[in-house]
């Protein structure tokens, strides 16, 4: 080939990786391998064809620990290198992964090239249901997917979704970490430097601060290495959100996340007589009984559609949220959203938002005026309509006077408060700007 330009480009593949299943409630979380993973391989140089995924995955998913995230990496690079990157991600999960924890899962997930169709749809499907590992590990195997499992491997199927989310509504969180020796300490963050970004990024950023309590929302209870994170609604806004917090102990890193957190993307619409137990939905329907409220605050009303009658739940948690729910009555016409799970009492939506449609017209009825005086009438009696008492005029029950009653509530969507809301949920803030 004298003279010829002899080409030196390397074929490059993509590689989309999953991560989950790395953390107990004791320590650890899934972002945190997947932020480590993330510095390790592009200090090696390895291209990122995007931000790290953080995926939400089914909010009622019986085996998570907390938040049921998982990570995926999408990256691009030579196909002679595969191999090390490969051994480099499992044995960064081998080391960083809670040990000692049987309901701890570690799963890898490596997909080479395009992400087919049908995986996609097992993504879309762990967030909405429940799969099992036997269906990931065979749609794996048709679909020529790598796994990894540690320990059972049950982090598989999250691993297998997050690598092959189509992330094509998301929000961003940018996370920033703790040095492991502040790992389990309290967090030193200054509320007030929250409180003032919160207020110049208002709207761009969102949950940063409960605003019935004024706690702050950024940062997690659990001894996990994340210090705060900080959603917005681009990646530009998430860091300018976190760098304008002041820290009082050193941040090891700063990853921003994209995320189909605030999405609604576990939500699914359907008829009372399609739910099932550990589905998020949205039922429109007519609300079949007056609101009442148990020993500890637990609020219920019950809604029918054409197809059935189900009980939805407004949780003590919920706080305020439920006075919107106590101010329903029987005939309104609502949609609820939110999770679905089986009760003592049959299957119950716990609501995270209710969209009042329609408000049916109640009226209080009272005594007329008396005919002859003015005045007005007392009742005669149980079904024996009314009597005036100053000239003993009568008239039958059905002369009552009906006032329409004034509402205490208006059509509108109503949400429960950031510290009742499910990552996956949308706040009503969103849809505003
Ligand atoms: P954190 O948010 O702190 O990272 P977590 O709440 O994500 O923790 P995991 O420790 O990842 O919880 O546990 C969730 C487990 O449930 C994983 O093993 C995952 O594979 C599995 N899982 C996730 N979604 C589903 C689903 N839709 N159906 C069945 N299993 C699921």
């Amino acid at each position: 080939m004298l003279g010829a330009s002899r080409s030196l480009t390397v074929a490059e593949e993509t590689l989309h990786i999953g991560i989950d299943d790395t953390d107990s409630k004791d320590g650890m979380c899934t972002t945190y391998v997947g932020a480590v993973l993330f510095d390790v391989l592009r200090s090696l140089g390895v291209r990122m064809l995007d931000h790290p995924y953080l995926v939400r995955l089914n909010p009622n998913c019986p085996y998570k620990t907390r938040g049921n995230a998982a990570v995926a990496l999408h990256v691009k690079l030579g196909r002679e290198r595969i191999g090390d990157v490969k051994k480099r991600v499992l044995a960064l999960v081998e080391r960083l992964y809670e040990r000692g924890y049987g309901d701890t899962q570690p799963g890898v997930a490596f997909i080479l090239g395009e992400v087919a169709g049908e995986l996609a749809g097992f993504a879309e499907r762990a967030v909405r249901e429940i799969v099992s590992l036997d269906e990931a590990l065979e749609l794996a195997a048709s679909s020529g997917v790598e796994l990894h499992g540690i320990n059972g491997g049950r982090g598989r199927i999250g691993a297998l979704a997050a690598a092959s989310y189509r992330m094509d509504e998301y929000t961003f969180e940018a996370i920033a970490y703790r040095v492991p020796e502040n790992w389990g300490t309290v967090r030193r963050i200054d509320a007030e430097s929250v409180r003032a970004m919160d207020e110049a990024t208002r709207g761009e950023t969102f949950d940063n601060i409960d605003p019935e309590t004024g706690e702050i929302r950024i940062a997690p209870h659990t001894p996990c290495p994340v210090l705060a994170g900080v959603r917005a609604v681009s990646a530009e806004a998430a860091l300018r959100g976190l760098k304008m917090v002041r820290f009082n102990e050193p941040v090891e890193r700063v990853v921003v996340f994209k995320t189909n957190q605030a999405t609604d993307r576990h939500l699914v619409e359907c008829s009372v007589a399609e739910l099932r137990p550990n589905m998020s939905a949205v039922i429109s329907g007519v609300v079949c009984s007056t609101p009442y409220t148990i020993p500890g605050g637990h609020t219920f009303i019950r809604i029918r559609d054409a197809s059935g009658e189900i009980i939805c739940a407004a949780y003590e948690p919920t706080r305020e949220f439920r006075n919107i729910v106590r101010s329903l009555m029987p005939g309104d016409r609502v949609r609820a959203m939110g999770g679905v799970k089986m009760k003592p009492e049959g299957l119950t939506l716990n609501m995270e938002k209710l969209e009042i449609l329609t408000l049916a017209e109640h009226y209080v009825m009272r005594p007329p005026p008396c005919p002859g005086c003015g005045r007005r009438m007392k009742s005669a009696g149980r079904d024996e309509g009314y009597r005036c008492k100053r000239c003993g005029e009568r008239l039958p029950k059905s002369a009552a006077e009906r006032k329409p009653l004034e509402r205490k509530i208006k059509p509108g969507v109503y949400e429960v408060p950031p510290s009742a809301r499910r990552h996956l949920t949308r706040p009503l803030l969103l849809n505003r700007i």
